[in-house]
């Protein structure tokens, strides 16, 4: 390593339950690259939160304002859920969720599954708690902004173009012409910037059964918060795996740039299992594997999918997929073989 290498600062959200020893796990990778990283973590745990939840947040917030760059292992959700407290302090306004079939893992799929689900992570129905009516109706506001629709636009069309892939964007704008209407119309002006990639429209019920029937046709899918909530799901199921995923949560600056980026790995905190020593790190070394993209080390990233993806398709993984693996033997296999891709 040169004196000269630009360090890595990533900053750590430490939760709850597993969190240590995905933590562990993230480490033991990290040291495996020939890059310099400096985590500086922050305690986002419930006894950190429980004892002053303002001061946690606020040293996430100001240690994100200077490395831009965050890696969060899962939190337990109590008086507040940590995700929506850190997505409104921190702006962060597009979700990108890759959810790609893992040779190995059981699936009643029989189809290869490679999407990119980006996802305006703000409004649409999730925003308004709503209100009653009287006895018998209920109402809640539906809000569609130009702002963060068009930064996952530019966010899905720029990630199209760095891997040659098309975009599908997709909501029911012929029925919720006002709504569904403009994100449609303001993701027709973001693709006019992009002619060199595919861009279609496809209606999201349709898309549904199409995703079933023909995976290979979608890559890179553009939707509304609860579109590519309910779409994240669906296609998890579709891979068999609800918990070996992760997600990449941006905000973004005036001039339209990635501002802040915050990784995390899909599944939970799992009490059952913490502290044992079982528990699958797939997941947050995926996100792991995000953030280095991210950061401009695709090869590396690319190395550690591959080397995760091999450990997992020969079975020798942790038990929630089979195997007979506890971390810290699942982790070093994984860092094995990503020494041995990066040599
Ligand atoms: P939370 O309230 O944080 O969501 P939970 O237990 O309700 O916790 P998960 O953490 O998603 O929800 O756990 C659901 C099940 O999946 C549990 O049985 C747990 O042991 C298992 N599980 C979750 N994450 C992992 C993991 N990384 N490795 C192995 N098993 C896991």
């Amino acid at each position: 390593m040169t004196s000269a290498m630009k360090t890595l600062a990533i900053t750590e959200l430490l939760g709850d339950g597993i969190g240590s020893e995905l933590r562990e796990s993230v480490h033991a990778v990290a040291k495996r690259l020939p890059l310099e990283i400096a985590f500086e973590p922050v305690d986002l745990s419930l006894e950190s939160r429980r004892r002053d939840a303002s001061a946690a947040y606020d040293a996430v917030v100001t240690s994100l304002a200077r490395t831009k760059l965050g890696l969060k292992y899962p939190t337990v959700t109590a008086e507040e859920s940590p995700n929506a407290v850190l997505r409104s302090r921190l702006g962060l306004s597009v979700i990108h969720r890759p959810v790609h079939s893992i040779p190995g893992v059981a699936s009643i799929f029989k189809e290869q599954l490679a999407l990119d689900i980006v996802r305006v992570a703000v409004g649409g129905t999730y925003d308004d708690p709503g209100q009653r009516i009287g006895n018998d109706v209920a109402v809640s506001l539906r809000i569609i902004e130009r702002r963060p629709c068009t930064e996952a636009a530019r966010f899905a069309f720029r990630f199209a173009r760095a891997h040659g892939l098309s975009v599908t964007s997709s909501s029911k704008h012929t029925i919720q012409r006002a709504t569904d209407g403009f994100f449609e119309a303001i993701v027709r002006e973001v693709a006019a910037e992009f002619p060199d990639v595919p861009h279609r429209v496809e209606l999201f019920d349709a898309l549904l059964a199409k995703i079933c029937l023909r995976p290979r046709d979608f890559s890179v899918v553009l939707t509304l918060n609860e579109y590519g909530d309910f779409l994240s799901d669906m296609a998890c199921g579709l891979i068999g795996s609800m918990g070996l995923g992760a997600s990449g949560n941006y905000s973004f600056a005036k001039s339209g740039e990635i501002d802040v980026a915050l990784f995390d790995p899909a599944g939970g905190t799992a009490p059952d299992i913490a502290g044992r020593g079982v528990c699958n790190p797939t997941a947050a070394l995926l996100a792991f594997a995000l953030l280095l993209e991210h950061a401009g080390h695709a090869v590396y990233a690319v190395a550690l999918r591959e080397a995760l993806l091999d450990s997992i398709a020969t079975g020798k993984t942790t038990r929630d997929v089979g195997g007979s693996l506890g971390t810290v033997d699942f982790t070093a296999r994984v860092c094995d073989a990503l020494s041995r891709r990066i040599a």
